[in-house]
């Protein structure tokens, strides 16, 4: 059995003393919990000083394969260990697109976050123009074998499948779209690694998850869990996606 997770991904949104703000408010209003993982990625200044604990837990946006040196603007595995960051967002859509984030800098990243002992959240998903030419497939397929290259085990490795043109558009992939999507995935997983961890590695969904979907959503079969932009920043509806998950 896989445990649910429900990562949210703030980008370029709070600044450290409303994301300390924010996460008081969302664990007053939260409840008991018990079954799933709760993970906030804020930019990397909130990160600092946040005292949260299981299943509360921090994640980055985003990190750089090397330790430290001339990489201006970048920030290195260390650097979010000793902010008790546990688990990083490595390829999300808008990394590869505007920052031109290519699969084999991915695979850097994916391997260096392992090899530092945090969890990485590796982001696959096609763009509206591969979906409508018919690659979306063959995309997803690429991003992941090339993401894991290299890679020994899955054990500490979290997959989130996020369709780029559902990401911040209100548009979600129908049910039999993403079942079927998660189902590839973990298929391809399987070629790769033992039967143990391909089915042991959460595999989220993400793209405009809301607290209006998010029931239906999380019913999918293979849907592990969330990767939330836009309603992970809001104290209500953020809170009660998590306790959708975890009553699921
Ligand atoms: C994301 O950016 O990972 C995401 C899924 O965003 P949103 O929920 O806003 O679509």
């Amino acid at each position: 059995m896989i445990k649910s997770i429900v990562a949210g991904n703030w980008k370029m949104n709070k600044t450290p003393k409303n994301g300390k703000l924010f996460i008081s408010e969302v664990l007053a209003n939260m409840g008991q919990i018990s079954n799933i993982d709760i993970i906030f990625c804020p930019p990397f200044t909130g990160l600092y000083n946040l005292n949260i604990s299981p299943p509360f837990y921090l994640g980055a946006q985003n990190c750089y394969f090397e330790d430290s040196g001339p990489y201006t603007g970048e920030i290195s595995l260390n650097m979010l260990l000793e902010c008790n960051v546990e688990y990083v967002i490595i390829g999300h859509s808008e990394r590869r697109r505007i920052f031109n984030e290519d699969n084999d800098s991915i695979n850097k990243k994916v391997l260096k976050a392992i090899e530092s002992g945090i969890k990485p959240m590796l982001c696959i998903g096609e763009t509206i123009d591969e979906m409508n030419a018919g690659k979306a497939y063959n995309i997803i397929k690429k991003q992941l074998i090339s993401g894991l290259n290299n890679i020994k085990s899955l054990k500490n490795i979290i997959i989130a499948y996020e369709p780029v043109w559902a990401i911040g558009t209100g548009l979600t992939a129908s049910s039999e779209q993403i079942n079927e999507v998660h189902e590839f995935i973990r298929k391809i997983l399987s070629q790769l690694f033992d039967d143990k961890e391909s089915n042991n590695t959460p595999i989220l969904y993400g793209g405009s998850v809301n607290s209006a979907n998010a029931n239906e959503l999380i019913s999918i079969d293979g849907v592990n869990g969330f990767l939330i932009g836009g309603a992970s920043l809001d104290v209500i509806k953020f809170s009660k996606i998590v306790k959708i998950v975890n009553d699921q």
